[in-house]
Parts: structure tokens; C-alpha cells; sequence
């Protein structure tokens, strides 16, 4: 019989030739545990996804009640189904008013893809603006205002019409124009290495598009459930945007995402064509529980109101000549060396004689990602930055 590392290697579609070949046999809370009861902390969940932590009680409970109703019915929109629309409304009650009507995707790059045409189908203009070195995703409308062609050039052709902007420029908000649909921009930027927006930026770039009548689309599919100390990222900013996108956190470690916007804007769904936007399995009911409850959790424990103090825990401790920076906002962080090739022993170090779970990011690879479950302790934070000292000296 083959072990699963074997048949990992043989049968499942690589990504990459240097996989992390971590083997694990349970997850809870703040650490995952492998075959031989190794504990690893998780320093990255799930890369953004374990905001409350693997395996919340709550979670749980929530998907089992929904296990004992009813799994898939029928696709996206037809059937009354009590998760979805109960989710629906509790996402509209963290949101600005406007922000009333959730579609639901499976996962984010889809909810990037909804956007899209949404857009598009709205404001019946077909330019898209995006940053360089954002992340949107990886189907081909999320790829295209993917900003790094090294990650593009192999798919071509892509939407046309897409164009970057240097991010925290503000000289290159004049190329938002009547021409242009969309613009689509993170928050605060994941896999460009955690970069923050400057005062004053994304009220300019909310302003330009308003100006000239595109729509602001913001993803918050890393950033967003709680990230960043505020449910969502654009709470600090002073502004809001037109759509909204969500995924990853908000499953509590079940595939969901979502694109929300107004009632007016979304209706553009329904004719001409109808069923402008189709989905089988988005909005499943057992994705929905969990993020409902997973809302909650964050909501009742106060988890919010713990991330700047842990953040800044964090950055304490992480004091040393190699480290040249640290980015955060909120627990969304990078920590930063002189190269890939400082970085990665480090990585490994922690990974495989500390047992920390940590990454680098897709477009900034000389940065240590730290982004662990927001339930993370101050006892477990102290434990994973001495650790990660010990591997930097190593
Ligand atoms: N947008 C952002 C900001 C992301 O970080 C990601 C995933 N890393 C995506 C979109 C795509 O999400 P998914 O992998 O669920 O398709």
C-alpha cells in the first residue's frame, strides 16, 4: 500500500517542484498535529483562512446541525435555503447600508470573476484597472488584473482592456477614466508583501472613480473577516466601496466566498440575459452555516479587539540586525530580509526544527508572512517569536 506522501507526489497535480510535504493528521485551534502527534503552531492559517482558529467549537456544531438537515438542494438562487439568506443578512448588518445583497461564490478568485461581469454589465464599459502586484486569483478574469506578468505571460491571451497602476501613486489615478468599468484593488495588499495604504489614497482613488463613474471593487478576500482589527479592512480608510469581495476567512475553514454590492447594482443579474450570473454550488448551505457561526465567533468573543495588541506583540519581538523590516496592519504581517536566499533556510528552520508553520508571499519573497489565527495567545505568540529568533540565528 502506498502512503498518502506517495500517492500525493504520484497522483495529485503539483503546483510547484519543491511542495512543503507536511503531513497532518488533526488541526485545533492554533496548532495542527501530524502522524507521530508533532504539534506544529500555525503561523499563517491556512494562509488567511483560520481566523478563528482550526476547528472552532462553534464552527463545528454549526456545520453538524446543517449535516443533519440537508446538503446540496438545488443550484445558486432558486430554493429558499435558511444559511445563505441568514448569512446574507448578517454580512449586511457589518456593512454600510448600500451593501445589502450577497452573491455567493466557492471560493475567491470566482467572487473576483462576479465582480467582473458585474461591473461590466452595471456601467456597460469594459476597461478594468488594478494594481501592480496585487493578487486577485487565478481563473482567467482574475489572472488578468493579476498585477505581475511573470505570472501571466504563459496564459495569454487575457481580458483586454486591463491596465496597472503603481500602487500608492497617485499620479496614476488619472488613468481611471469613462472608459474604465472597474477599479479593483486589496485593501491592504497581501502578496505584494503586506503594503499599507498611504493617507489619503484610497479616499483619492475612491474619489477618482466617482469622478468618473467606474466602480471601486475592493477585495478583501485576505484582508477582510477580522484580519485587520476592524471586520473589515476599509473601515480604517474612510471610505467604502461599490463591491466588496470576501472569501477565505470567512469559512472558517469551509470554501465560501462572496461578492456583495446594492440591490440596484446586482439586479443587472437578472435580464438581459437572465441568469446573468450562474453558480451550482455557490451559497452551499453547510459553507453558510459555518461562516455564520464563524461570524459570530469573531463578533461575540471579541476576537477584534485583541488584533493590535497581538500585532504589536508580534513586532516587539521581532527584533533583529537581519530583519531589515516589519510591515503590519493588524495581524497581516511581513517581516522582512535581505533575499529569498536569507529567507528560506529560515523558513525551513522554523518549519522542521521548531515546528512553525510559516511562508513567504507570491510577490515579495524575501518577506516572512505572519498572518496566524486572530484566538492566537500572548503565550503563543511569545512561544513562536523565540522560536523564530532561534531559527534566524541558526
Ligand atoms: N484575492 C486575494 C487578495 C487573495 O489573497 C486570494 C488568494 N490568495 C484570492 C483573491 C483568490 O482566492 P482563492 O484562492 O480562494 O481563489
Amino acid at each position: 500500500m502506498l502512503t498518502p506522501r506517495q500517492l500525493f507526489l504520484r497522483h495529485q497535480a503539483q503546483t510547484s517542484d519543491f511542495p512543503l510535504l507536511l503531513e497532518i493528521e488533526r488541526a485545533e485551534g492554533v496548532y495542527m498535529y501530524d502522524a507521530e502527534g508533532q504539534r506544529y503552531l500555525d503561523l499563517i492559517s491556512g494562509i488567511g483562512v483560520s481566523n478563528v482558529g482550526h476547528r472552532h467549537p462553534r464552527v463545528l456544531q454549526a456545520i453538524q446541525d446543517q449535516l443533519d438537515k440537508y446538503l446540496h438542494l438545488m443550484v445558486y438562487g432558486e430554493v429558499v435555503q435558511a444559511p445563505p439568506a441568514q448569512l446574507a443578512e448578517a454580512l449586511h448588518q457589518t456593512l454600510p447600508a448600500h451593501l445589502d445583497n450577497v452573491y455567493f461564490t466557492n471560493s475567491g478568485t470566482e467572487a473576483v470573476e462576479g465582480a467582473l461581469k458585474l461591473a461590466k454589465r452595471h456601467t456597460g464599459r469594459t476597461g478594468l484597472l488594478s494594481s501592480y502586484n496585487a493578487y486577485h486569483g487565478s481563473t482567467h478574469g482574475a489572472l488578468s488584473i493579476t498585477g505581475s506578468e511573470g505570472f501571466k505571460n504563459a496564459f495569454r491571451p487575457l481580458l483586454p482592456e486591463v491596465r496597472h497602476f503603481r500602487h500608492n501613486h497617485f499620479e496614476d489615478l488619472q488613468l481611471i477614466n469613462e472608459h474604465t468599468a472597474a477599479v479593483v484593488i486589496e485593501t491592504v495588499q497581501g502578496e505584494a508583501g503586506v503594503r499599507v495604504p498611504a493617507p489619503g489614497y484610497l479616499p483619492a482613488l475612491r474619489q477618482r472613480c466617482t469622478e468618473v463613474g467606474a466602480l471601486l471593487i475592493l477585495d478583501e478576500i485576505q484582508c477582510g473577516f477580522g484580519r485587520t482589527g476592524t471586520f473589515w479592512a476599509f473601515e480604517q480608510f474612510g471610505i467604502e466601496p461599490d463591491i466588496l469581495l470576501t472569501a477565505k476567512g470567512m469559512g472558517g475553514g469551509m470554501p465560501i466566498g462572496a461578492f456583495i454590492s446594492s440591490q440596484e447594482i446586482m439586479a443587472g443579474f437578472k435580464t438581459n440575459p437572465i441568469l446573468g450570473h450562474c453558480t451550482t454550488f455557490g451559497g452551499h448551505p453547510v459553507s453558510c452555516a459555518a461562516s455564520l457561526a464563524t461570524l459570530r465567533v469573531i463578533q461575540e468573543e471579541n476576537l477584534l479587539a485583541g488584533v493590535a495588541d497581538k500585532a504589536a506583540r508580534f513586532r516587539r519581538q521581532l527584533v533583529h540586525p537581519a530583519i531589515r523590516e516589519v510591515r503590519n496592519w493588524g495581524l497581516l504581517m511581513a517581516v522582512e530580509f535581505e533575499s529569498f536566499e536569507v529567507l528560506k533556510p529560515i523558513i525551513d528552520h522554523a518549519l522542521w526544527q521548531e515546528h512553525i508553520l510559516t511562508d513567504w508571499f507570491l510577490f515579495c519573497d524575501n518577506s516572512l508572512r505572519i498572518a496566524p489565527p486572530l484566538t492566537i495567545t500572548d503565550a503563543q505568540i511569545d512561544e513562536a517569536c523565540t522560536a523564530l529568533l532561534r531559527s534566524i540565528n541558526s
